[in-house]
């Protein structure tokens, strides 16, 4: 069973992993976008950490619903109300259950997928984080591992495709050739949850 203070740590180690990997986001951003992806998800996944520190909610809905609205409010960029949507609307589907199972985690990031795509009008394929999130929610069911794996893949396996949302389709063809920043991120989101559950 997965409890608040499972959640609290995932989103801890997200941070830390951000942090790590902030230039390396910023770099995929500048070859397609405008080169603020990982200081985007720096800014606020440490708002995140702190808010959570302050105030650490005690159910696991509660603590990716705070989470998520602390992105919406922090991260000015595409990928702040788009990840604040996923957690918020995750977080949302939880309810308020004080532990929840890995099944009941994977359909509820259906649902916060679900929110993304709608949200944002992307679609498998398009080159951004769908790309990777769709195959984790998907490959949840199996395992943490397994949504480990699919992310990762999911996000190399932008690198060929043309942008159809963003920023990075305002590029057309350009933008065939690198790896999606928000893909790359959203695996190294679903790794951090991996391995937190490890
Ligand atoms: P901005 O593009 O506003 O500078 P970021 O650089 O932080 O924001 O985030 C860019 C990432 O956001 C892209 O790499 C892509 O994965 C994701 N993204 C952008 N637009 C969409 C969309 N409409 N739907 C899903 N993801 C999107
Ligand atoms: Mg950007
Ligand atoms: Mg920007």
């Amino acid at each position: 069973m997965l409890d608040a203070r499972f959640f609290h740590r995932w989103m801890t180690a997200a941070a830390a992993a951000v942090d790590r990997e902030a230039g390396r986001l910023t770099e995929l951003d500048a070859a397609i976008g405008d080169a603020d992806h990982g200081s985007n998800l720096q800014r606020g996944f440490t708002a995140v950490a702190a808010v959570l520190e302050q105030d650490a909610p005690d159910t696991p809905g509660a603590v990716l619903t705070l989470a998520g609205r602390r992105l919406i409010s922090t991260v000015g960029g595409a990928s702040g109300p788009l990840y604040g949507t996923l957690l918020r609307r995750t977080g949302k589907a939880l309810g308020d259950a004080a532990e929840v199972t890995p099944a009941q985690l994977a359909e509820a990031l259906d649902a916060g997928v679900a929110a993304v795509a709608q949200l944002g009008g992307a679609k498998a394929g398009d080159k951004t984080m769908l790309d990777a999130l769709l195959p984790a929610a998907e490959a949840l069911r199996e395992s943490f591992a397994a949504a480990r794996a699919a992310a990762l893949q999911g996000a190399l396996d932008t690198v060929p495709l043309l942008a159809c949302k963003g920023r990075a389709s305002y590029l057309g063809e350009r933008s065939i050739g690198h790896q999606d920043p928000g893909a790359t991120s959203s695996a190294l989101l679903v790794a951090t949850l991996a391995e937190t559950a490890a």
